[in-house]
């Protein structure tokens, strides 16, 4: 990795750093229900408090549904919306908007991050109930070397997503160096995690430990795997990763395909797939796709089996009878909602010989528990490569299936960013990347 890192930094005694971090974790009424991110940015806040910096700790939480700093107010899209409407229904569609930005700000404030910070971190975290407004200046500027000071949820500013210049100069101002640890959010290009950069408003900027360890890990596999190398793709559509099942091709030696994506290799090849998700516009590509596959010599598996139901499941765990049929004759009233058993079969056995392999995508409607074995077989059979070959899991349905299995410890990298990782197996440059020093 050329990029510059924290530990590259030299004396940052008294030096204010502003940290990009991830702290968009999963919460219910107000409470933490999985704080692998938090744990995840540790290393590098404990690394720059040792190192006696003054440090500001930023991030976003959800999406808030409106633009509001310490005063809920509307923005302009919505005060436009409210201003379309007939003279006698404005006042009430304003209060549901304001009624709304009001729940999102007590439902997506950073503070009970703040709290948790502060009990893993020796009470030297003080939280800014704002994020450019004269709390957060004030205590930004009292901010003692070694201590933090978390700011209240980014995305409560339009300024964010927008990368509007007064926000960015805002945030600019908390910092000589920046830091981006922030890898679920580093393929977006707002302020906090790569304009305040691109506009040269900050001259330092590093990456914290944990995208570090990301782009080493899965660039480093992606550039110069162990082969063989088994990249194994799911989830509903193809049209969602078409960058990414091309340029996977080129790296590897053999692309698995489950998931409602396979249906539209198997009409491409010719196979009849009853009612299954297909997406008929994608059928070309998926013939470019085979065919560059046969080019470059390498192998598209796709499952030879599937378990089909007569409908969709609704709700979606509810009870769900079930059939398994050969994958290239899918009765006309049926559809594919999982890989079958043989396909788990062969899908384990060839990955039994992988040196490198990478997983993105559920193989089935997982969330179904009759419709999870294919998901959970995978994630088993990478498991039993524990100690013989890299596996990574790129985040998202398959990081949390990994992990609600219990075989998170068995795996070599699990990606805390699921958008940010398939575009990196996209081949893509992340802009919250690209912005950073490089090294030399
Ligand atoms: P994605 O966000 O593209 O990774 O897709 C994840 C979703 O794909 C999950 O919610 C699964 O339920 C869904 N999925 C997986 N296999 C199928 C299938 N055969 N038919 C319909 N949906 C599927």
């Amino acid at each position: 990795m050329n990029k510059m890192s924290v530990s590259d930094l030299g004396n940052i005694q008294g030096k204010k750093v502003l940290v990009r971090c991830d702290f968009n974790v999963p919460m219910k009424d107000g409470v933490i229900t999985d704080e692998n991110r938090i744990q995840g940015a540790l290393p590098t806040i404990k690394f720059l408090m040792e190192k006696g910096a003054k440090i500001t700790l930023c991030s976003h939480m959800g999406k808030p549904h409106n633009v509001f700093d310490a005063k809920v107010k509307l923005n302009k899209k919505e005060q436009a919306k409210v201003d379309a409407l007939p003279a006698e229904e404005q006042e009430a569609a304003k209060a549901e908007l304001l009624a709304k930005a009001e729940g999102d700000k007590k439902k997506l404030t950073l503070k009970p991050v703040a709290d948790r910070l502060n009990e893993l971190l020796d009470n030297k975290v003080t939280f800014a109930t704002d994020v450019i407004g004269e709390d957060a200046k004030a205590k930004v500027a009292a901010c003692k070397d070694g201590e933090c000071v978390l700011l209240e949820n980014l995305r409560f500013h339009n300024g964010e997503t927008k990368k509007e210049d007064d926000f960015c100069a805002a945030l600019a101002e908390y910092c000589e160096i920046y830091v981006n640890d922030a890898f679920g959010t580093a393929h977006r290009s707002h302020a906090s995690t790569a304009a305040i950069v691109e506009k040269g408003l900050v001259k330092t900027a590093v990456c914290g430990f944990l995208i570090e360890k990301e782009l080493t890990v899965m660039a480093d596999t992606l550039e110069n795997p162990q082969r063989p190398f088994i990249a194994i793709l799911g989830g509903a559509k193809v049209a969602d990763k078409l960058n990414v099942i091309s340029n996977l091709l080129e790296k590897c030696d053999t692309l698995f395909i489950g998931g409602g994506m396979a249906y539209t290799f198997i009409k491409a090849k010719g196979g009849n797939v009853g009612t299954s998700l297909v997406d008929d516009e994608k059928i070309e590509y998926c013939k470019q796709m085979l065919e560059k596959a046969e080019k470059l010599g390498k192998h598209i598996v796709l499952p030879v089996d599937t378990v089909a139901a007569a409908s969709f499941p609704s709700p979606i765990d509810a009870p769900i009878e079930t059939k398994i049929v050969d994958t290239m004759s899918i009765p006309d009233d049926m559809m594919g909602l999982d890989i079958g058993p043989a396909t788990r079969q062969m899908f384990t056995n060839l990955l039994d010989t992988a040196k490198s392999a990478i997983w993105n995508g559920p193989m089935g409607v997982f969330e179904n528990p009759t419709l999870a074995q294919g998901t959970i077989a995978v994630a088993q059979a990478l498991a039993n490569l524990y100690g013989k070959c890299t596996t990574i899991i790129g985040g998202g349905d398959s990081a949390a299936a990994v992990q609600t299995l219990g075989f998170a410890d068995k795996m070599s990298h699990i990606s805390t960013g699921g958008g940010a990782s398939l575009e990196l197996f996209e081949g893509k440059v992340l802009p919250g990347i690209a912005c950073l020093n490089d090294k030399n």
